[in-house]
């Protein structure tokens, strides 16, 4: 097989450049999926579709293709800093990008060692790159080592071209540009895709991620919703019989037809979101809160009995009772019964807790409201 010459590896660069710059804008512009960062990223690769045209003459190299290639690598730099969703901004970026550029332009005519300062800061910004994907994925093994690895070959023969470049090693890779060294147009393909390839596969899992989201949660209030309780139920079931203590409560809002007569249906919703707020920053992280539908409510506790359950409905009903709605220059006071009950072992997706929590709640409704009743009581009473 002949070997692939450097000319015709960057044509095939140009074209999957010229793709993927596509594909981002797509996702970006058109799916409105990470939009910001999919525009670094389209940007990233149509610039270097530019930079490394096949047919530039030679002498554009220092002027065009080595300050581009160096605002590339700091695009896409950003463009991970932006999928993973990293607060900080790009000033670092920015420096490391301009400090190129500027000793770029010092150096200039010295072809050999502008290419050495790009190398160089590409391997800072390859690095930078790393780092963000180890703060962002939280180094969940297999993941994060899969991302990284393109990033570590960007910085690793980076290092070793511009060693080579400055004659601190031995030239790797020879010392041409890329428009006449194959090895270094083919090591670049590959990590182009493997960068690419990576960044798309972030996309998917964000785009997973989303839709889970937002079948698993109440729009109005950001909540788990029935589904997902019914899910989680089913899952703290299994651990039931297998000898664990999880209890769960339902929450039902009195006279909530008032608010929503005297506030409006606005004013209802805000009450609901209002609930939801006031009651999720007083349960534990390892609570599962969540809208059964209209205003009640359900909270899943594991490694709960009851007696615990009944402390936690309590505090929850005086949260309540404490926190009144503000809306509209109006102060609403709310509150609310709540039904609490243990699962128990055998209990078919755990709905029979459920049924006895609900009647619980009705008890607690028929008892006067704005109050708490243990089902374990109510059937006593029954
Ligand atoms: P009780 O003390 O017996 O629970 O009385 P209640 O008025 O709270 O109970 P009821 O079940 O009769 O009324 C619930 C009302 O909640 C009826 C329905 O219009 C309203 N509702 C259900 N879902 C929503 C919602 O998403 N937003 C608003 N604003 N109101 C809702
Ligand atoms: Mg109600
Ligand atoms: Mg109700």
């Amino acid at each position: 097989m002949p070997a692939l010459d450097a000319a015709t590896l960057l044509m095939v660069l140009t074209m999957v450049d010229g793709f993927a710059c596509v594909v981002w804008l797509l996702l970006g512009e058109v799916l409105r999926i990470a939009p910001g960062a999919a525009r670094r990223v389209a940007l990233h690769h149509g610039l270097l579709v530019l930079a490394w045209w096949p047919t530039l003459p030679d002498w554009t190299e220092p002027v065009l293709s080595l300050p581009l290639s160096l605002v590339c690598a700091g695009l896409l730099t950003a463009g991970v800093r932006g999928l993973m969703r990293l607060q900080h901004g790009l000033n670092d970026v920015i420096a490391v990008v301009v400090l190129g550029l500027v000793v770029q332009a010092l150096v200039y005519p010295d072809l050999n060692t502008a290419r050495a300062v790009l190398n160089l800061g590409s391997c800072t910004l390859a690095l930078m790159a790393v780092a963000d994907i180890l703060r962002g994925t939280g180094f969940r093994f297999g993941v994060t080592g899969l991302l990284v690895l393109p990033y570590l070959v960007l910085a690793g023969a980076g290092l070793w071209r511009a060693g080579g470049l400055l004659g601190w090693m031995p030239a790797g890779m020879g010392l041409q540009g890329l428009s006449y060294n194959a090895p270094l147009a083919l090591l670049r393909l590959v990590v182009n895709l493997g960068v690419t390839t990576g960044l798309v596969a972030l996309v998917l899992q964000r785009l997973i991620a989303r839709v889970r989201h937002l079948t698993r949660r109440d729009p109005l209030t950001g909540l788990l919703n029935r589904r997902a309780l019914e899910e989680q139920l089913q899952r703290l079931q299994a651990q039931v019989d297998r000898g664990r203590t999880h209890a769960l409560l339902i929450l039902d809002v009195d006279h909530f037809k008032r608010i929503n007569d005297e506030l409006g249906h606005a004013g209802g919703d805000a009450a609901l979101r209002h609930l939801a707020q006031v009651l999720g920053e007083a349960l534990r992280t390892t609570d599962n809160f969540g809208r059964l539908g209209g205003e009640e409510f359900a909270v899943l506790m594991p490694d709960t009995d009851e007696p615990g359950a009944v402390l936690v409905a309590e505090r929850l009903r005086r949260l309540l009772q404490e926190r009144p709605l503000t809306w509209e220059d109006k102060i609403w006071p709310m509150s609310a019964s709540i039904g609490v009950a243990a699962m128990r072992q055998q209990d078919p997706h755990g709905r029979d807790a459920l049924a006895r929590a609900d009647a619980a709640m009705y008890a607690a409704k028929a008892a006067g409201r704005n109050r708490v009743q243990r089902a374990t009581v109510a059937r006593v009473a029954a």
